[in-house]
């Protein structure tokens, strides 16, 4: 096996900061033996921290209904809930009338938006965008942009599909913050300014964001953020949608049900009167997931104190050993849209000249014990772009394994918590298989 990036120093600046569950899981090899797993799918869900789980652990045997119950546990819930609110709240940045709700995750969230936005709203989106971000908007009113091959040329598209609209009617522009094939930083403040001037609005899908970045709903000026618990280091299925509250306000509930609802009545003529509440409970019917909302607040409460200028520094270290040790692979294509030198978080998706993603993945898992993620990632559209330019140059051909035409890639995604060796073993087991067909 050549040698690749194991055989540089390890600095210790590198060891991981803050420790995530599940590092000593051990699983089995077909070639027989045990490894320890190698986490390298964070990008589809990410570790729950260890901080988060002593936190949760410590509220499950106090967790009761919120809002309406009124004995102690339900108050000492209620009064969690709501100090979960507010640590999001501070984390985020958000404007003091802005709304913040607690919903399933990103995908729920910008639902709930979409279906908050008044009728005659515009939408635009550009192609490159993850399914949850691409698919909510009602068909008619909205504008797929293509993909840009630059920072500079996003914003070029978003003024010129901006430029002839009619301020008459409500806008939207929901853009990604990272990329969650590339990992590639969006120019979010400059777009959000773009939207302004055009008067729209902007909602950020930081669901590849907020794990790795400090979000500051005010200072980059955009209208609505929706992120997921599951990808920043806390489990249990919450996620987060925070904004302007008028068009939150004026909607009808997005899930109808007890606790959304201030009077209901049955009227003379047999129909129903209902009066909704306003504020975040508007949205939050039935029996909120109080315990996924406060390991939010938890996960967002350790990535703070642990410091984003700590955490991005070392993934940018572990981001340079992956990148540099993959690309030295012969075959092997780093995928990138927005340029070579486009910033980026821990998500790095490559294809291999001669091999199917989805063979790579499995004997990664199979043989190596190291879970990456292949296909293509909810994000159909730019697949096509970013592999279809791989693929335009003729097929080696000259493995057995076929390749095929297929717009497949595999994703290696980190964060806190992933030690440098997780990093080294995939660009080790890439190699071997490459060289060695194991
Ligand atoms: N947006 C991006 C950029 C994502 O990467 C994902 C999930 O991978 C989503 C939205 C949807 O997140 P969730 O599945 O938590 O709803």
């Amino acid at each position: 096996m050549p040698a690749t990036s194991t055989s540089a120093p390890i600095d210790p600046a590198l060891r991981a900061p803050l420790p995530v569950l599940g590092r000593d899981v051990t699983v089995p090899l077909v070639t027989g033996g045990h490894v320890t797993y190698a986490a390298l799918d964070y990008a589809a869900s990410a570790p729950a921290l260890e901080r988060v789980w002593d936190d949760v652990a410590a509220f499950l045997p106090y967790y009761g209904s919120v809002h309406r119950g009124a004995g102690y546990l339900s108050q000492l819930s209620t009064a969690l809930l709501e100090r979960s609110r507010d640590t999001v709240r501070q984390h985020l940045g958000v404007r003091p009338d802005d709304e913040v709700l607690f919903t399933r995750s990103t995908t729920d969230s910008l639902n709930l938006l979409a279906g908050a936005l008044p009728g005659d709203t515009e939408v635009y989106v550009f192609e490159t965008e993850h399914h949850a971000a691409l698919l909510p908007w009602h068909d008619g009113a909205t504008t797929v942009l293509a993909a840009p091959c630059s920072a500079q040329d996003a914003v070029d598209r978003l003024t010129a599909a901006l430029a002839g609209r009619s301020r008459g009617r409500p806008g939207l522009v929901c853009v990604t913050g990272a990329s969650n094939v590339t990992g590639e930083l969006w120019p979010v403040a400059e777009l959000a300014s773009v939207a302004h001037a055009a008067g729209a609005r902007l909602v950020l899908d930081a669901a590849q964001l907020a794990p790795h970045r400090p979000i500051d709903v005010g200072a980059l000026g955009v209208d609505y953020v929706a992120f997921s618990g599951h990808k920043m280091y806390a489990p249990f299925g919450a996620g987060v949608l925070a904004g302007r509250a008028d068009w939150l306000g004026a909607a009808r509930p997005y899930l109808a049900g007890g606790g959304a609802s201030r009077r209901v009545e049955v009227t003379a003529a047999g129909t129903l009167d209902v009066q909704w509440h306003g504020g975040s409970t508007r949205h939050e019917a039935g029996s909120p997931n109080v315990v996924g909302a406060y390991a939010v607040a938890s996960a967002c409460r350790a990535l703070a104190e642990a410091g984003f200028s700590a955490l991005v520094e070392r993934e940018d270290a572990l981001l340079r050993r992956l990148t540099g040790g993959l690309a030295a692979i012969p075959g092997v294509t780093l995928l990138s849209l927005l340029g070579d030198g486009a910033p980026r978080v821990g998500v790095v998706s490559f294809v291999i000249e001669g091999w199917r993603s989805s063979q790579v993945a499995a004997a990664l898992s199979a043989e190596h014990g190291i879970g990456v993620r292949d296909g293509l990632f909810c994000a159909h559209p730019l697949m096509r772009v970013l592999v279809g330019a791989v693929h335009q140059g003729p097929a080696s051909g000259r493995d057995s394994r076929p390749q095929g035409r297929s717009q497949h890639a595999i994703r290696a995604s980190f964060g806190a918590g992933t030690p440098v060796e997780h990093v080294d073993r995939l660009v080790d087991a890439v190699s071997s298989i490459v060289h060695e067909g194991t």
